[in-house]
């Protein structure tokens, strides 16, 4: 059986690292990081990863806001909140929980957070820097595996990595990040055939699906690295990832479990990104 990828341990680390850093710009800037959370509309799962986010950085000593709007909320008025926020001198760091109801137009309103205060690393500016290899922020949870890998010293470059799943949130910059770490990327998604013969041959496999157990134990090679960022809930409410955890932890070298894996790495990594961005800010004024 493979090592587990503690996500929490790592996370941990970070979090203690994000600590201390803190009180450092606190003590010689006089500034304090701080975070503004939105949300539109009543979704559960929001509601608890916008709690756990207000719990973390209250932890860490970063300021925090949250704002919960109704779900009729019309989309200009959503759009002044955000140039609000990205005037406000408090705020480094605006996070609009995704999805937004039907008439809000997601790709407007992602595009109308400041870039410097994009620590998601969704607004195009930022995206084009990722892929240019000069990242300013990059989205949350690609940067939590990358690290995740780091801390467990599992070696990228020269390794064949195989990301499932093209989403902008989390598939292609997973791919972006693992290739300037000079691993050889296939990216692969619903159209892919076959799938398995792909993801043989990976020597890091990514799954980002959204679908309870799709990866499976004849899918991957003996001493794949697996790293799952799946959240799914099965008919009991319980959590699951997108890789049968059970079967292919017998012939990987490591794994991440769910809950545990990927998802605290998640939040550790916007707190960092939220930490850099009042460091930006601090030298520039
Ligand atoms: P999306 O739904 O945006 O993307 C899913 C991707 O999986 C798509 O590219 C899709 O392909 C691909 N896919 C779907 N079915 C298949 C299939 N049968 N074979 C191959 N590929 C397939 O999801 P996200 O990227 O936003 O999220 C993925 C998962 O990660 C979800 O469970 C989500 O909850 C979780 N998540 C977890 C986070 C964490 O912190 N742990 C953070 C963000 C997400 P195609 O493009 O062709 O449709």
């Amino acid at each position: 059986m493979g090592d587990l990828i503690d996500g929490k341990e790592v996370s941990q680390h970070i979090r203690g690292e994000v600590t201390t850093e803190v009180d450092k710009l606190k003590k010689e800037t006089g500034i304090t990081p701080g975070l503004a959370a939105v949300l539109v509309g009543e979704n559960p799962a929001s509601e608890i990863y916008v709690r756990n986010k207000r719990k973390a950085c209250e932890k860490v000593g970063i300021y925090s806001e949250e704002y919960k709007l109704p779900t009729e909320t019309p989309e200009n008025e959503l759009l002044s909140l955000i140039d609000k926020l990205n005037r406000n001198e408090k705020i480094h760091s605006i996070l609009v929980q995704l999805p937004l109801p039907d008439q809000i137009d997601s790709t407007k309103i992602l595009r109308s957070v400041s870039p410097l205060k994009d620590v998601d690393g969704f607004h195009p500016e930022n995206v084009g820097l990722l892929i240019e290899g000069n990242p300013r922020f990059v989205s949350c949870t690609p940067n939590g595996i990358i690290k995740m890998l780091d801390f467990y010293n599992i070696e990228i470059k020269g390794k064949e990595a195989v990301v499932v799943g093209r989403s902008n949130i989390v598939g292609k910059p997973t791919a972006i990040l693992l290739l300037h770490r000079h691993a050889t990327v296939t990216i692969c998604h619903s159209r892919t055939k076959p799938l398995d013969e792909v993801t043989r041959r990976a020597d890091i496999l990514v799954a980002a699906i959204g679908r309870p157990k799709f990866v499976t134990a004849d899918m991957v090679k003996e001493g794949v690295v697996v790293i799952d960022v799946g959240i799914n809930r099965n008919s009991e409410g319980k959590l699951i990832g997108d890789v049968d955890f059970e079967n292919v932890k017998e012939k990987a070298s490591y794994i991440t479990p769910v809950p545990g894996g990927v998802g605290p790495m998640t939040i550790s990594m916007l707190l960092w990104n939220t930490l850099e961005s009042a460091k930006m800010r601090a030298t520039k004024s």
